[in-house]
């Protein structure tokens, strides 16, 4: 075998999940938001002059920094946008790691961790959560090549609070410490606040859950000027044109209309604390969400079991089995009426089975 099948052998794909396209169905596996984009972005999307298509995009997305950076009152060189959060989490990883030392992420928490260090050769370790899927803050003070961490974390739906996050930041100044944001519009206060104390601080986030926008692929990362610059740098010498021309033009309508986002996240909290309360008394426990997700285990019945009656009524949802997490459904927030189908079929088989 060749050195580079060798190399490729240790890569386990990751798929970011099912989707399936079954008429009726109600989808509830992969964390998107039930709700359109912004009335802005449908609008906009009618007004593209497709002549604009055939021009290069600029590759900086400077239009969109520049949005961002005003939106999330950031400076304009602190700000990196990427093909969604995984295009700039991979970069981030391909440009602040290396096989020095091992980089740190807790077991569970987002699986792509794994590939890319994998795939670019980074070694890590992964302490483990606490029996309450909690991140023990001491695991990540040990001298180490970098530490990501997921907050909110998937699949395990928990927050921690800012100190946490600041105190593994202030034991790892002489590393980049990322903290991947991708859930944190549904509960949580972001770290972003941090970067102007912490030049080694990178906060990752994403358009694809709070602002409905998945599909176009966007994703950001605010941090220190030093650090944005040699994200660009790398970028540059690697892959200059990664954000498309329609993608950067409708991430600036969305962030136009903070209205509508803060309906649509008050929306997902409000049917995720309802559903919460019938989930428990179905039998369900579960930690406290502060994502567009709930991740739940049954008291008796198995989440593959589960899985499958509620696949059979064309419900979609995520089920985690051994040997990393052991028995739990991950079922995304969806609209009113896709939750009240959920819980409807979950109560006649549950009913059933007893
Ligand atoms: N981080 C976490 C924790 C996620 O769960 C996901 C997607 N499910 C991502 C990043 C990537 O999201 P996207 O590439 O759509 O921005």
């Amino acid at each position: 075998m060749s050195a580079w099948e060798k190399n490729i052998r240790k890569v386990v794909p990751y798929v970011p999940g099912e989707q399936p396209n079954i008429p009726g169905m109600i989808k509830l596996n992969t964390n998107e938001n039930p709700y359109p984009p912004a009335p802005g972005v449908a609008m906009a999307l009618q007004d593209i002059k497709t002549d604009r298509l055939k021009l290069y995009p600029d590759p900086t997305a400077k239009l969109l920094t520049d949005t961002l950076a005003a939106y999330y009152k950031v400076g304009k060189d602190q700000v990196f946008v990427g093909v969604g959060s995984d295009d700039v989490l991979g970069m981030a990883f391909l440009t602040f790691f290396n096989s020095d030392r091992p980089i740190l992420f807790p077991d569970i928490t987002y699986s792509f961790y794994d590939v890319w260090a994998e795939l670019f050769s980074i070694p890590y370790e992964r302490p483990k959560l606490d029996h309450n899927f909690r991140i023990r803050k001491e695991d990540y003070y040990k001298k180490n090549g970098g530490v990501v961490i997921a907050n909110p974390n998937a699949p395990t739906s928990i927050y921690e609070e800012l100190d946490v996050v600041r105190d593994i930041i202030e034991h790892n100044q002489d590393c980049v410490v990322i903290i991947d944001e991708a859930y944190v519009d549904f509960g949580g206060i972001s770290a972003a606040c941090l970067i102007k104390e912490y030049d080694n601080l990178l906060v990752v986030q994403t358009f694809s859950k709070s602002r409905s926008m998945a599909g176009m692929r966007i994703g950001y990362a605010f941090g220190s000027e030093k650090l944005i610059r040699a994200l660009n740098d790398v970028k540059y010498s690697y892959n200059s044109y990664t954000m498309n021309q329609t993608s950067i033009h409708l991430g600036v309508e969305a962030l136009k209309d903070r209205a509508y986002f803060e309906e649509c996240t008050s929306m997902i909290t409000k049917t995720r604390s309802r559903v919460m309360w019938e989930l428990k008394e179905l039998g369900f426990s579960f930690p406290d969400s502060k994502t567009n997700f709930i991740f739940a285990t049954h008291e008796f019945i198995p989440a593959e079991e589960l899985y499958t009656a509620l696949r059979e009524e064309k419900i979609f949802v995520r089920y985690f089995k051994k040997p990393r997490i052991d028995n739990y459904l991950r079922i995304t927030v969806g609209t009113d009426k896709e939750m009240d189908a959920l819980i409807k079929v979950l109560k006649e088989y549950i009913h059933k089975r007893k």
